[in-house]
């Protein structure tokens, strides 16, 4: 096996990599221009299938598997490669950010999550219910609900997960962010009022909503936990890539998903497209259109 990973601490130093969201242990840095995450069954399926989807050109491209230390990783186009100085935003797409599968799971053999309660308690110590603090620990689903509900998810079909700009300026209390003005606020702050950093985002989503809509992997697949990276910097490069497909479950059999419709349990829809729209949206109020 040919070894791929570049010394981490001489590529930090020659290029750094930003990451926003995940554990720090899922990345590697492989050769300029690959980045290797750590492979996951259904990621690697949904990036093989999207290889050959009209979705190819909004996500990285896939370059198979390697091992790095009896690990096995998915080498996958750094995004960031050709952007100096980029500034980056994470958006997780959709109305929730669980499978239906793993609500079925957890129903049948309930885990008590004793990080996830601290988790919560750090962002509101009054979220728990009395029941969970005498446990002291929570479920998953209601850990993930909780977090759909109070950031934007629920509401608009997105939400922030991070934002670093250029100059090292990361966006601050992202998780209880919600509300269409202070997240237009956030994203005006982002892209720091430039209008054809702003054209350049609306016309690359604006083609990816038409993408979307034909295309056959976004027809049979539940889309959760997905996110939109947002590239640009300040010489006017600007571009937007659909990234994790971790949670990208192919829909059963006989089951047909719009993307937009509300959700209830049973009915797969992931409220994509909900979010797409009122990105759209986003960029063309701050266009003033
Ligand atoms: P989680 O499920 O918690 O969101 P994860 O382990 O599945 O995390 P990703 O969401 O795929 O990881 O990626 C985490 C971060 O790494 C992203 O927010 C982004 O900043 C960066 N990243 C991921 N893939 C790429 C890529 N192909 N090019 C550049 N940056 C990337
Ligand atoms: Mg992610
Ligand atoms: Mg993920």
């Amino acid at each position: 096996v040919k070894s791929t990973a570049f010394p981490q601490h001489l590529r930090k130093l020659l290029y750094p990599w930003i990451q926003l969201a995940g554990h720090r242990g899922n990345f590697l840095l492989g050769e300029k221009g690959v980045i290797l995450k750590k492979y996951d069954q259904r990621e690697q399926l949904a990036y093989s299938k999207l290889m050959k989807d009209i979705l190819r050109p909004y996500v990285p491209e896939y370059r198979g598997d390697t091992l790095q230390n009896n690990e096995r990783y998915l080498q996958l186009q750094d995004l960031l490669c050709e952007f100096d100085e980029p500034s980056v935003m994470d958006i997780k797409m959709g109305v929730r950010s669980y499978l239906e599968e793993e609500l079925i799971k957890a129903r049948q053999k309930p885990t008590l999550r004793k990080d996830m309660y601290q988790k919560m308690l750090e962002v509101d110590p009054k979220a728990p219910t009395p029941e969970e603090h005498t446990k002291g620990a929570i479920t998953k689903p209601r850990y993930m609900r909780w977090r759909d509900e109070i950031s934007s998810s629920v509401e608009l079909g997105f939400r922030i997960e991070g934002i670093r700009k250029s100059d090292g300026v990361s966006g601050k209390n992202l998780k209880k962010m919600k509300g269409h003005q202070s997240v237009m606020g956030n994203i005006q702050n982002f892209v720091e009022e430039d209008v054809s950093i702003m054209v350049k985002y609306l016309q690359r989503l604006k083609a990816l909503q038409a993408t979307l809509e034909v295309s056959p992997f976004f027809q049979t697949h539940e889309i959760i936990g997905s996110s939109l990276l947002f590239v640009h910097n300040k010489r006017g490069q600007a571009s937007v890539w659909m990234i994790d497909f971790g949670k990208s479950e192919p829909l059963p059999e006989n089951i047909f998903i719009t993307h937009c419709r509300e959700w209830v349990e049973g009915n797969h829809e992931d409220g994509y497209l909900i979010g797409i729209k009122n990105l759209i949206f986003v960029f063309e109020t701050l266009l003033g259109y």
